[in-house]
């Protein structure tokens, strides 16, 4: 959800703006410190954070929190941009943020607390409550841990950006028998996209259920979109909320289109399995190749992933498999280019879609018999000229 800022009252946003200088001055000390290893840094920034933020504000500095922030191995800077705190569900605790609804205007609110016992409060759209009651029935009876991450860059001074962050706690589930489990294998590929197989064991042969290939959209059709929330924005109801959404789909927000694409492959593969457990393997490329792509980012895509499948319970490698070698002979595979596909083929007869092949290695290393092959259908490669 993204807010205006000159649409906050004054006094809410002066002490959000104060909140947010003191929090990044301490956020910056406390991580630098930490990094450098000067204990008497981090003894420092820990006391300007008792002394200058509320207690909820502070779960971020505390190690054991899950709301920890400064894993200083895994970031190469500090997150000074983004305050977090815990959504609480009962009105009565004071801590954090919750959810209220007003009975007279029948609006819902998002009240953040910043301390000096000034609140924050903005407003919700029922749709965003509707899709967080949703998450949290998905996942019933467990017990839903939610965090709000409030982001805002004194630089970009107009949008605050908040998020309601969702976190449940469960073991990794065991692994699968691959004879009586769905498999997906999800190909990440620099070139396009990302594709996806969706297969199972019937106690014969693997069959598929259905390959898929996800792009992003083009510059043409995001431009004709980020127009049409223009012009509804120009009439609209909300048009704060219009205009935040034209100027995201202007941008292209290559994060959001990952996140999007990945959920809907864990969908699909709930509703293959129909119960049964799920093995999937994210074939994610080495980093160095992504150079200058939109996936550059790609590590991301194995987080979003780790995410999503501890959401719903599913296990989840990411193991990379050959295309190069030919999963019937083990022979080198040879590659041919037609207009839209690129085609591998062995000298024993296999050839199948670059992005299909790893699977069939993958189905080789299960012990599973391959499916037929190709899974879609491709162009002879009779001639080797093609
Ligand atoms: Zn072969």
């Amino acid at each position: 959800m993204t807010y205006r800022m000159e649409d906050l009252p004054p006094e809410q946003r002066e002490r959000l703006e104060e909140l947010f200088e003191k929090y990044r001055a301490i956020a910056a000390m406390y991580y630098w410190s930490k990094r450098l290893g000067l204990e008497e840094g981090v003894k420092r920034a820990l006391e300007r954070a008792r002394e200058e933020l509320p207690s909820y504000w502070r779960r971020t500095f505390n190690e054991s929190s899950p709301l920890y922030a400064f894993n200083v191995e895994k970031m190469k800077r500090p997150r000074k941009q983004v305050l977090k705190l815990p959504l609480t569900d009962a009105l009565g605790e004071h801590d954090g943020a919750y959810i209220y609804k007003d009975n007279e205007s029948k609006e819902s609110k998002l009240v953040v607390r910043l301390g000096n016992r000034e609140r924050l409060e903005l407003p919700i759209p029922e749709r965003a409550l509707r899709w967080l009651k949703e998450k949290e029935d998905e996942v019933a009876p467990l017990k839903v841990h939610k965090t709000v991450r409030i982001q805002w860059r004194p630089e970009r001074a107009q949008a605050l950006k908040v998020q309601i962050v969702f976190r449940v706690q469960r073991p990794r589930p065991p692994q699968p028998d691959p004879k009586n489990a769905l498999l997906v294998y999800i190909d990440v590929n620099s070139s396009y996209g990302i594709a996806a197989i969706f297969a199972s064991f019937d106690g014969q042969r693997v069959k598929v259920h259905e390959t898929l290939k996800l792009r992003p959209p083009n510059r043409g059709r995001r431009l004709k979109e980020a127009a049409k929330q223009q012009r509804a924005a120009a009439y609209g109801s909300k048009p704060n909320i219009n205009w935040a959404i034209a100027r995201l789909t202007e941008k292209f927000d290559a994060e959001g289109w990952k996140k999007k694409a990945i959920a809907e492959i864990f969908k699909k593969a709930l509703v293959y399995a129909k119960g049964k457990s799920i093995w999937m393997n994210f074939d994610i490329p080495d980093i160095e190749k992504l150079r200058n792509s939109y996936l550059q980012k790609t590590l991301s895509v194995k987080k979003i992933a780790e995410n999503l499948a501890n959401w719903y319970g599913i296990y989840v490698e990411f193991r990379c498999y050959s295309s190069r070698r030919c999963p019937l002979c083990g022979g080198e595979l040879k590659e041919f280019k037609t207009t839209r596909t690129r085609v591998e083929q062995c000298k024993c007869g296999f050839y199948e879609d670059r992005d299909y092949v790893p699977f069939h290695n993958w189905l080789r290393t299960l012990n599973l018999p391959l499916p037929k092959w190709p899974l879609r259908t491709l162009p002879k490669p009779n001639d080797p000229e093609a």
